[in-house]
């Protein structure tokens, strides 16, 4: 999508600091970290967010949590939050699917 923020990441058009990268999907740290280690991976085919997931495009989102695995072992994550807002009032701000991974702090239950 030519105008989504994150579709311009993954061409390179804008910066980021990359994590990881594989022909489904793209990692890159968080501008604005909410935790010592804040990343986000996203799918590189532009989803707007879990609501547009469906029977065809899921096996990404499976793909995703694999790769999220494999870097929290790599980053020695030991303890994560997988996070991801879908619609304005759940907080998401760019609409291009994207789940925040945050470690390094106590964590609160709720989240506000
Ligand atoms: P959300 O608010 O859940 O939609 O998450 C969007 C996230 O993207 C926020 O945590 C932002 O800090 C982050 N973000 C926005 N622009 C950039 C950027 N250019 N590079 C890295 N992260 C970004
Ligand atoms: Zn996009």
């Amino acid at each position: 999508m030519s105008d989504c923020l994150f579709c311009k990441i993954i061409a390179g058009e804008i910066p980021s600091n990359k994590v990881y990268e594989d022909d489904l999907c793209y990692a890159f740290y968080d501008i604005d970290p909410q935790a010592p280690t804040h990343f986000l991976v996203i799918p590189k085919a532009h989803i707007q967010s879990v609501s547009a997931v469906t029977e065809e495009n899921a096996p990404v989102v499976g793909h995703i949590f694999a790769v999220i695995a494999k870097l929290a072992g790599e980053l020695g994550l030991e303890s994560y939050r997988v996070v991801s807002n879908i619609g304005a009032q759940a907080g998401q701000s760019v609409f291009h699917l994207h789940f925040h991974v945050l470690s390094g702090r106590d964590m609160t239950w709720p989240p506000g």
